[in-house]
């Protein structure tokens, strides 16, 4: 029988278990073996620098390739109906590895300005510093998205949806402008997951993931991805991956290779319970405000519904005196965490104070940026990040913890 093939039609569900993943040719092992070491005993004609290597040559040093990692990536790579995968030590490390790959001093980058808090914080200081140029635009406003096009624009990176605010950009129609303007299009799809969304498809160049989030699903190992095509990806983990050495632990890619398997079946509970949580959120008289991309009230319902086949279990919502009421719900609650992060079996819920956050991380550069933000979040909001317990139950912890708002 030969299992490293797997035939092009398989649906979802069989790719998130068997994509990537050959028994070991040695043991015929069923499940993959963690291969740990960081050095492979090589023949004398071993070229010494990655300058020197090609796709297919054999594992030289974990840093350049490692086969547990490698099965991660061809598992990911299936998912998102991508070429190649290049897996990294957080999402983060692939948002930074992007970034230092495409754009050179001279370049100039338009960014989404609400996007991940490290992304935003990054974007603001670490990359300006390179003598990159970074125009921050709601990517939602494709005229302020092209009005901020210039001719020396080499990437727009758009997430969607967004965090923390879940305001959408509507993917197809950035592609079409980007790609009209030489720019490229990164997608961070974090939020929206593969199943829901297919970037590369709607004419995206890069997509990226936190693997922390859903993928890996179960809170217990940091991991990111970059895909797209063979040539922007292999050039970028020859180049620049590689270099920059943001390489994820064979453990972390064995642990998130295994979190993938129920990966489906997971987004399919966390959107059902999200839905039944988030109308019932709705209905309470302590709260004020719910944005969630599955309920009608969302802004942008008609976008999510054509760019979203699930809409995953993260969503906001907002109460008078939200800073008090954080403190209150962070005492209360006895099965939802009160804690950051996103995306696990566990439910997790964490308060976002608009002044704090336009101080250290959102500096919008004009009104209607800001007002934009204030449309989605008011004063504040909590995200929630709905887990995989009884969607009951979830409900039952929130409204005894309501009470002492
Ligand atoms: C968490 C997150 C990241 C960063 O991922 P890490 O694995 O924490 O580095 C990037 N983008 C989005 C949308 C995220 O939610």
């Amino acid at each position: 029988m030969n299992h490293s093939i797997l035939p092009k039609y398989v649906g979802e569900q069989t790719k998130a278990v068997h994509a990537g993943e050959r028994p070991d040719p040695e043991t015929c092992a069923s499940s993959p073996n963690i291969v740990m070491s960081t050095t492979y005993t090589v023949t004398a004609d071993t070229a010494f620098s990655v300058e020197e290597m090609n796709e297919n040559d054999t594992w030289v040093y974990t840093r350049w390739g490692n086969p547990t990692i490698r099965q991660l990536e061809d598992k990911l790579a299936a998912l998102e109906d991508a070429e190649v995968a290049v897996a990294c030590a957080s999402g983060m490390s692939a948002i930074s590895t992007l970034l230092l790959h495409l754009l050179k001093a001279g370049d100039h980058a338009i960014v989404s300005d609400v996007a991940y808090a490290a992304t935003s914080e990054m974007t603001n200081e670490l990359i300006p510093n390179l003598n990159i140029g970074i125009t921050k635009v709601n990517t939602s406003d494709l005229a302020s998205l092209e009005a901020a096009l210039r001719p020396n624009t080499r990437l727009i990176y758009i997430e969607t949806p967004c965090n923390p605010l879940l305001r959408l950009t509507d993917v197809k129609a950035v592609a079409e402008l980007a790609s009209r303007r030489h720019a490229k299009l990164a997608v961070d799809s974090t939020f929206a997951t593969p199943l829901a969304t297919k970037p590369l498809e709607l004419g995206a160049d890069f997509v990226i993931h936190s693997l922390t989030k859903y993928l890996g699903g179960h809170g217990d190992a940091l991991g990111g991805v970059i895909l797209g095509g063979k040539t922007d990806l292999l050039p970028l983990r020859k180049k620049t991956a590689i270099r920059l050495g943001g390489t994820i632990s064979p453990f972390n890619a064995w642990l998130i290779m295994r979190g993938i398997a129920t990966f489906p079946i997971r987004m399919r509970a966390h959107e059902e319970n999200a839905l039944k949580i988030a109308a019932w959120l709705e209905q309470h008289p302590k709260v004020r405000r719910v944005i969630y991309p599955g309920l009608p009230s969302h802004p942008q319902w008609e976008l999510a519904k054509r760019q979203m086949k699930n809409f995953s279990g993260m969503l906001t919502f907002q109460t008078d005196n939200g800073k008090t009421a954080a403190r209150v719900l962070a005492e209360r609650l006895k099965i939802i965490h009160y804690a950051v992060s996103l995306g696990h079996h566990r439910s997790l819920i964490f308060y976002l104070n608009t002044a704090d956050l336009l101080q250290t991380t959102f500096k919008f550069a004009t009104p209607s940026q800001l007002e934009s933000w204030r449309q989605f979040a008011g004063d504040g909001i909590f995200r929630l990040s709905v887990g995989l317990e009884n969607a009951e139950d979830i409900i039952a912890d929130l409204e005894q913890a309501l009470e002492g708002v």
